[in-house]
């Protein structure tokens, strides 16, 4: 069933574990999410980013929803940034939406939120934003702690915008890291205490098992994690490739499906969030 973010992410803080939002751009990923998170019995947060063909996408997790009634499951828009895909994801049965306006101003940021919220919020939609900026793991060595979200900051945004769930800058990154990934803990702990919402934690790949669950005891509730799954699902057809002489396309895309469902499995196993209905 396709339900808004909120009633996955609040019973998880509440009981404080994590629940990944695996990014899915075709039939083959939205399959290996449904079908994980069937066999651990784990809520299921789809992310799609606004580049892809949002309608068909929308289609294909109804589709699978429907063939996986049991899974809590919310359809999630992410790093929505044109007005218009984020009306075109609601029109078109997502969930949930992302405004990230990460890079603005901080009245920019409230005022551009806000907006969404109001409109999002009269349909059933929940909304997550964005403070502080979460770049890239490539340029990750030019000092990444100089976007990093400000307590004060993240306790007023929340006040002022009524998001449901706020994703939050601490050290991780987009993509591939170039370096290793330094989380700020007590800044988490501190955000932890003084926000009421939900904490979103972007750039899960290659953050590290030890910090992902050091992140989750210490008040994150939905990890985004993109690029592990594709490595994992690329690896699994690369395999394949390489052993058979006579490879078959319906197979190879079999094995990437399977690939980035364990992937899935793991992070979802990693957070805690397996076993919940
Ligand atoms: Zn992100």
């Amino acid at each position: 069933m396709l339900l808004s973010m909120d009633k996955i992410i609040q019973p998880a803080m509440n009981d404080q574990y994590g629940v990944p939002a695996p990014n899915i751009y075709n039939m083959e990923t939205v399959a290996a999410v449904f079908e994980a998170a069937g066999e651990l019995r784990s809520p299921l947060i789809i992310a799609v980013l606004e580049r892809y063909d949002l309608e068909m996408l929308a289609d294909i997790a109804k589709i699978y929803s429907g063939r996986f009634p049991q899974i809590p499951a919310a359809l999630h828009l992410d790093h929505g940034n044109k007005y218009e895909s984020i009306v075109r994801a609601i029109r078109t049965g997502f969930t949930s939406v992302m405004i990230d306006r990460s890079q603005c101003p901080f009245d920019e940021n409230v005022r551009e939120t806000k907006e969404i919220v109001k409109m999002a919020h009269a349909v059933g939609v929940s909304v997550e934003a964005e403070l502080g900026h979460v770049g890239m793991g490539v340029s990750y060595q030019n000092d990444p702690s100089a976007a990093f979200t400000q307590t004060e900051d993240a306790v007023r945004f929340v006040q002022e915008t009524g998001v449901d769930c706020l994703a939050i800058a601490i050290g991780t990154a987009h993509g591939r890291y170039a370096g290793t990934p330094q989380l700020d803990f007590p800044r988490l702990k501190e955000i932890r205490s003084r926000v009421s919402v939900p904490l979103v934690l972007h750039g899960g790949s290659s953050t590290g098992d030890d910090n992902l669950v050091k992140a989750i005891k210490l008040g994150i509730t939905k990890l985004n994690v993109g690029t592990d799954l594709f490595t994992a699902g690329i690896n699994a057809i690369k395999q394949y490739f390489e052993q058979e002489e006579f490879p078959v396309g319906s197979i190879a895309a079999q094995k990437n499906q399977l690939g980035y469902k364990q992937a899935t499995m793991h992070y979802m196993t990693l957070l805690g969030s397996h076993d919940k209905f």
